[in-house]
Order: C-alpha cells, then sequence, then structure tokens
C-alpha cells in the first residue's frame, strides 16, 4: 500500500511525509519515495481530460478522493505544430490552465496532499504565478492562505491572488528577501510551507508534463525548450521521464535546451563556466520576471539535469524578448513575457536537423502580465 516517505538528498536520512517538515535539519532538499505502481498506457484514466489521468502515477492512495474535491481540471493543455513552417516543433499551451499558468500542476498536488494531511492554514513566497495557483486551490479546499510577494509584482498577478481571499503580505526587497520572510513566518506560526521551491510534491505535479507529452506524441520529443527560475518545470518533467524510461515506456532522454533572461542567469553562468555551483548574482531587471531568480535553491540538480541530458542553456536578451513576444502574437500565442522568453531560445537553439522535434512550452498568459 502506498505510503511515502521524505528521504533527504544530503545526507539520506528518512522522515515521514508530514507537513510540518520542509526541509532535513542538516540543510539538504527533500525527495519523495515510495513504491510506484507500475504505469503503462493502460493505466492511463481517459476518462479524466486532466492531469489526473496520470493519478496512478502520483503520490495518492487509490481510494483518496481529495483530488476530486479540488480538481479544476488543469493539465492535458494542447500539444499543437508552431507553425506550417515549423511542423517539427509543437507548443504546448500550458497558459490554457485555470489560473493561466503551468504552475497549477503542482499547486493542484501540492493543495490536494495538504487537504489530505488536514492542512488549516499553508504560506507560500512567489514572483507571481505559483502565489495565483496556491492561492487558487488553497481557497477551493478551504485552506488558510498567506502569500509573500515582492514590491515588484505585477499588479494583475496582485489582483488575482487577493480574488481568491489570500492575504497578500508585501516584502520590499529581493526576491530571496521575500522567501526570508516566508520561512519565518513559517517557523513562527508553525504554519504549512506551500513553497513551489522546497516542496518535493510541486515536483510530482509538474511531472505531469512530461507523461502528457509522451500521450500525446506517443513517443519523446528530441528536444525540450524550458524556462529556468526554480526549475520546477524542468525538474518535474525530468523526473516524469525518469519515470518513463524506469518503466519501460521510453527508451530514450529528449534534450534539456534551459532558458534564462541575459539579465538574470546564474545557471547559464555557472553552466558556462562548468560548474554546479552558483555564484552569487544580481536580478539586473527582466520583464521576464518568471524566471528572474538570482540564487536558486536547485541550482545544483538543475545543472546536473542540463548536463545529463546533453543539454544546454540558452540566455535571452530583453529586446529578444520583446521581439519574440510580438512575433508569437503573430502566430496566435498571446502569452506573458516571461514566455516569450522560451520562443526566443528557440530561434537562438541550433536544431540539429530539419527533423528535429522539439517540444516549447508556453507557461503564461498574456493577460497576466503587467
Ligand atoms: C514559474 C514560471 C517559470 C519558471 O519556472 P521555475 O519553476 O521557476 O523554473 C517560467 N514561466 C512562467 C510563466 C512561470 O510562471
Ligand atoms: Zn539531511
Amino acid at each position: 500500500m502506498l505510503k511515502e516517505i521524505y528521504v533527504c538528498a544530503t545526507c539520506h536520512t528518512a522522515y515521514p511525509s508530514t507537513p510540518d517538515i520542509w526541509r532535513c535539519p542538516c540543510g539538504g532538499l527533500l525527495k519523495i519515495e515510495w513504491e510506484k505502481p507500475t504505469f503503462s498506457k493502460k493505466e492511463i484514466q481517459n476518462e479524466l481530460p486532466g492531469m489526473w489521468r496520470y493519478v496512478k502515477a502520483l503520490p495518492f492512495h487509490p481510494q483518496c478522493s481529495v483530488s476530486e474535491e479540488i480538481t479544476m481540471g488543469e493539465g492535458y493543455t494542447p500539444l499543437v505544430p508552431l507553425s506550417q513552417e515549423d511542423p517539427h516543433t509543437f507548443v504546448k499551451v500550458d497558459y490554457m490552465m485555470p489560473t493561466l499558468s503551468f504552475k497549477d500542476r503542482g499547486a493542484a498536488v501540492l493543495i490536494a496532499k495538504a487537504k489530505e494531511w488536514g492542512v488549516k492554514k499553508v504560506i507560500a513566497d512567489s514572483s507571481g504565478n505559483a502565489g495565483t495557483s496556491i492561492a487558487a486551490y488553497a481557497k477551493r479546499a478551504q485552506i488558510e492562505c498567506d502569500i509573500f510577494l515582492g514590491k515588484g509584482t505585477s499588479p494583475k498577478k496582485i489582483a488575482q491572488i487577493s480574488a481568491h481571499g489570500a492575504n497578500i503580505r508585501m516584502v520590499d526587497g529581493t526576491r530571496e528577501d521575500v522567501a526570508k520572510k516566508a520561512k519565518m513566518a513559517v517557523q513562527q506560526e508553525g504554519s504549512f510551507y506551500a513553497s513551489h521551491v522546497f516542496n518535493p510534491y510541486f515536483h510530482e505535479g509538474t511531472k505531469t508534463y512530461a507523461y502528457e507529452i509522451w500521450e500525446q506524441l506517443n513517443n519523446i520529443p528530441d528536444t525540450l525548450i524550458i524556462p529556468v527560475g526554480n526549475g520546477t518545470l524542468l525538474l518535474g518533467v525530468y523526473q516524469g521521464f525518469c519515470e518513463l524510461l524506469a518503466q519501460g515506456l521510453i527508451t530514450d532522454f529528449p534534450k534539456i535546451v534551459a532558458v534564462q533572461a541575459e539579465n538574470c542567469a546564474p545557471l547559464a553562468q555557472a553552466f558556462h563556466e562548468q560548474r554546479l555551483e552558483i555564484e552569487a548574482t544580481q536580478n539586473k531587471g527582466t520583464i521576464a520576471e518568471g524566471i528572474a531568480i538570482a540564487a536558486p535553491e536547485r541550482a545544483k540538480q538543475i545543472l546536473q539535469v542540463i548536463k545529463q541530458t546533453n543539454g544546454y542553456i540558452v540566455t535571452a536578451n530583453e529586446q529578444e524578448i520583446k521581439e519574440a513576444h510580438t512575433a508569437l502574437a503573430a502566430k496566435g500565442f498571446y502569452v506573458e513575457p516571461t514566455t516569450a522568453a522560451n520562443y526566443a531560445a528557440y530561434l537562438k537553439h541550433q536544431k540539429t536537423t530539419t527533423q528535429e522535434r522539439i517540444v516549447l512550452p508556453l507557461c503564461g498568459a498574456g493577460l497576466k502580465a503587467v
């Protein structure tokens, strides 16, 4: 029977998975381990038109109905060719989510787990979209929610978060200061830290991006373009493809081409200098606010994954991001500037063959920005 545990990635200590722990006392990040049920095409629950069609691959009891209580139909987003000129490039339209960003994948799983645990209050910090998503699902699950935000957060994202009744706790400082304040509140109040950065249940949700591509393409692509700030999509996707590989459902792994904004690119810098540790950098300011993370907590893990898949990191400057935004809109896709960076990176990516199959995520909707 499924009973998942937490294991520290650094010192390998095991803990019961409970709401009151989000990091090992040694400072290490937590992984979830459980005896995974075998997953085959037959296990896909076609009647569920969202990411819960892969519920057999998610850490919930088969009898657990909490996902049915909180789902808003997230996931199973369209995968469509970019254009007629680019028939081998597909865009995964993840802005067609209940709160208009891919963060709903992670938030739905994380809040479902919080609900199953009987959590009464969650705290999260965000540059915008994760907060929006956590706020929406927490409200739906009738869990109280505080979201810590930086002063530069898009007014539309703030409006969305407050519409869901979350308490907005504005912090004057960097993205790192915002996270620090949230952690202090978690400690003082003993609330559940619904962090998309630290909590590995979030990755259990984002991994469905990989399952969907596998099902929709009936194969794997050659290349995945993936934006990285804190790496929640990248690490979830990697986990998803690892699971598919372990089950023999795929035989190869796609190459991951990660995307950063030139003005905030600690991972790109480390990668080009062949380091696995980042150096402290400053966000010099970018319209790609969703990936502007100067000190990603999971930097080493992210860099290892990119290397392992024979991938690399592309940076896009502000001008390239703006032009990509306009160019995507001209193809019918109205995305937020952070997502335009993905397309800018795609345009800079050197295809190995004209047949290279590429999947590009459209992570956030244009109406969210500003
Ligand atoms: C959160 C977000 C990202 C980056 O995701 P990370 O998990 O921080 O790597 C990219 N695009 C959009 C629209 C986002 O909301
Ligand atoms: Zn540890």
